[in-house]
């Protein structure tokens, strides 16, 4: 799969705020063979929604939010409950993040803006996407993408360690996550098993970007202590300020360690004990844990951030060399002329069938050209975004988005072999107070 499968297929239309009134203009009526009018999937929604008792009553009870048919708790977290919902015209599967605005004080509402204005510009694989913001006075709730495979936490605590192979490929697709983010300048800050999710599937996602910030430069400090105890970097309890992706890596280096023995590094009764052994990097890696993992833990876990690997030297370990992902990762040499030219010429077309099988979509279920000139497609409140992201996303995946990588033995390919190069990198920012 093409790397620009990560970006979103901008639309050709552009927009202003949908209303429920502007589908009912009659020009995607069609007429049955008895004369009678049919309407268009979206107009039976839009009259259901403003005249039909029954539809009218689950949207004040909370049946309903939007254009979304809401069902039962699938998960709870510090500030929200999340529910399964269907959107009522694709009938998509979603989660709904619900969160109580009136319990929300001026620095949770901070944490959900970030959290919504990240999302928003995240599409990778392996990330959790929103689709849609969907707001009442009391409550908010986030439209997102539904892993229906449960979270890594559990899957750990119920059936123990994962092997190899299936730590390789788990971990690779969370490190794909978080080299995308910190491409984009996002650093997650929360990474922890109970917010690495998975498909049915078994493609990993990223979720949780309740703690996730965006910073202008890869060395700009952060001051605010995020996420759990046990994932939390020795400069987290140790210094006044930080560097955002050294941070996430030693959560993954946690992460990774819980993987491969199902249990964690660093425990402790209290957490002053817990804080020491952190700041110490007080672990033992048991001796069955195959070599070239060993090395990729001991490499994540130095406690001096200038000496911890970089996410490139993680990509190119040993441990992970068998990896094929599925889609370009790593641009690894430039391109020649010609190639670059068949390359972004596959990818244009593939783009093209995606935005086509969305516009035709959209379309069949009665959104017209004006529709989508009146609505920014980028605006996450808005629900006609909603449907098209929830499309799109369709599309992408059928055109190979969400195809997990697989472990080939030690079948070289030489554009992992290129990955190499990395190991011998240092990471060279330098922590800085900020003013
Ligand atoms: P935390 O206490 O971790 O800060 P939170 O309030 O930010 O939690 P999330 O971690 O986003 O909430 O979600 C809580 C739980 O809901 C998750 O652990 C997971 O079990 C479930 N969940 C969240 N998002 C999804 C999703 N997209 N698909 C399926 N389940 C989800
Ligand atoms: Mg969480």
């Amino acid at each position: 799969m093409p790397g620009s499968q990560y970006q979103l297929t901008r639309p050709r239309l552009s927009h202003s705020l949908y209303s429920l009134t502007e589908s009912s203009d009659g020009s995607h009526e069609e007429q049955g063979g008895d004369g009678s009018t049919l309407l268009t999937p979206l107009q039976k929604l839009t009259v259901a929604m403003c005249k039909d008792e029954k539809t009218i009553k689950e949207l004040i009870i909370g049946r309903r939010v939007g254009f979304y048919k809401v069902r039962g708790e699938i998960g709870y977290g510090t500030f929200s409950r999340v529910k399964l919902a269907f959107h009522a015209l694709t009938r998509d599967k979603v989660a709904l993040k619900i969160l109580d605005r009136t319990r929300l004080d001026a620095q949770a509402q901070r944490l959900l803006s970030r959290e919504i204005s990240s999302m928003e510009l995240l599409q990778h694989p392996n990330v959790i996407r929103l689709y849609e913001v969907v707001e009442t006075p009391s409550r908010l709730f986030l439209v997102l993408e539904y892993a229906g495979g449960g979270d890594l936490h559990n899957r750990i605590c119920n059936e123990g360690k994962l092997s190899d192979n299936a730590s390789k490929i788990t971990f690779a697709q969370i490190l794909s996550a978080v080299k995308y983010m910190h491409n984009m300048n996002i650093i997650h800050r929360d990474l922890k098993a109970e917010n690495v999710l998975f498909t049915t599937n078994g493609c990993v996602k990223v979720a949780d970007f309740g703690f996730s910030t965006r910073v202008s430069g890869r060395s700009v400090a952060l001051d605010t202590f995020c996420g759990s105890p046990p994932y939390a970097a020795p400069e987290l309890f140790r210094d006044e300020c930080y560097l955002g992706p050294p941070v996430d890596v030693w959560a993954m280096g946690v992460l990774l360690f819980f993987m491969v023995t199902g249990t964690m590094p660093f425990r402790a009764e209290t957490m002053g004990k817990l804080r020491r052994c952190i700041i110490e990097a007080n672990y033992t890696i048991p001796p069955w844990v195959p070599g070239p993992c060993q090395r990729l833990i001991r490499g994540i876990l130095k406690p001096a951030p200038s000496e911890r690997y970089a996410v490139d030297q993680m990509l190119g370990c040993d441990w992970l060399l068998p990896v094929e992902f599925p889609w370009t990762l790593v641009p690894f040499e430039p391109p020649s002329p010609l190639q670059s030219l068949l390359e972004s010429e596959r990818v244009t077309l593939e783009e093209e069938k995606v935005e086509e099988e969305v516009r035709s979509s959209l379309e069949e279920l009665g959104f017209t050209v004006e529709h989508l000139q009146n609505n920014q497609l980028t605006e996450s409140r808005s629900p006609v975004t909603g449907v098209y992201r929830i499309l799109l996303h369709r599309a992408q995946r059928r055109w190979g988005c969400d195809s997990l990588p697989v472990v080939r033995g030690m079948v070289r390919d030489p554009k992992r072999e290129g990955l190499r190069a990395y190991r011998g990198l240092r990471h060279t920012s330098k922590f800085c107070v900020l003013s």
